[in-house]
């Protein structure tokens, strides 16, 4: 991962855009696939805003295993459709080795969330998938142990990977983490790979969303992966700090009024 190695920056791109050496992409959906229609208003909706890529859970790591789980292939196949009906490429999370192989059938990028960062099985199956890997920060990691987790993809002979910083845990309570916003200049001194900064998860509400999504576009992130749910009140998951459409997309009034070339 390191620009001693590589010191051009990876450019990582799809039909709709790419991120890295000076490009921005904006990711966007739900916490978690709940049915067809919850996550196609989103998909619609972010695109005609001006997002480049899909999020959407369909296997949840959830903290309580009482909690919703996610739909898991029904999930995946209902990501597919609104591929196929918006042509935005779609980031999904993968929680476990055994599930590497079926959920890079249906997705473009593999998510491996902070509570998976360092699951070395995991992020070497991701690697041998040939799909690109998106990669959070675990929520107690130093930057140089997210750096040797990255390496664990890229010793797979995968160089697609973009890292996320998502909040870091810390003694302040009033927000769900503590979005460490200098992990992108810090990172971007280091690696070649684009750093992207997801303002939701460090949030964990919604008014605070598109403050923490600027600042890390300010501090020179390459990217920006948001939730957003069409009803968030009635999300099974991650309700309070999903933007509804109206906020979505003042977000992106913002974000464009940041970076005109987006
Ligand atoms: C998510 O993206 O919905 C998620 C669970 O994120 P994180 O792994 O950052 O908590
Ligand atoms: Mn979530």
């Amino acid at each position: 991962a390191s620009l001693e190695v590589s010191p051009k920056p990876t450019v990582l791109r799809w039909d709709t855009g790419a991120t890295g050496g000076g490009e921005v992409m904006i990711a966007a959906g739900p916490c978690g696939v709940e049915s067809l229609e919850q996550t196609l208003t989103p998909a619609r909706y972010v695109k005609k805003h001006g997002a480049q890529m899909l999020r959407g859970g369909a296997f949840k790591p959830r903290t309580s295993p009482y909690s919703f789980q996610g739909m898991g292939q029904e999930g995946l196949e209902i990501l597919a459709e609104a591929r196929r009906q918006t042509g935005l490429p779609v980031v999904t999370e993968v929680v476990s080795p055994e599930q590497v192989d079926l959920v890079a059938t249906y997705a473009d990028v593999l998510q491996i969330g902070a509570r998976n960062a360092q699951n070395f099985a995991l992020l070497q199956a991701a690697g041998q998938s040939g799909r690109a890997v998106l990669l959070k920060r675990g929520m107690s990691m130093t930057l140089e142990e997210f750096l040797m987790s990255a390496e664990y993809v890229l010793a797979q002979g995968n160089m697609r990977v973009i890292l996320v910083e998502r909040g870091i845990r810390t003694f302040e309570k009033s927000t769900r983490f503590t979005l460490d916003v200098s992990a992108v200049p810090v990172l971007k001194s280091l690696t070649h790979l684009p750093v992207w900064i997801d303002p939701s998860h460090a949030a964990g509400k919604r008014d605070w969303v598109t403050a923490l999504a600027l600042a890390g576009l300010a501090a020179g992130a390459d990217g920006l992966i948001v939730e957003t749910h069409p009803e968030p009140e009635k999300a099974q998951s991650d309700a309070a700090q999903q933007l509804n459409e109206a906020q979505f997309a003042d977000m992106m009034s913002r974000v464009k009024a940041l970076l005109p070339a987006l």
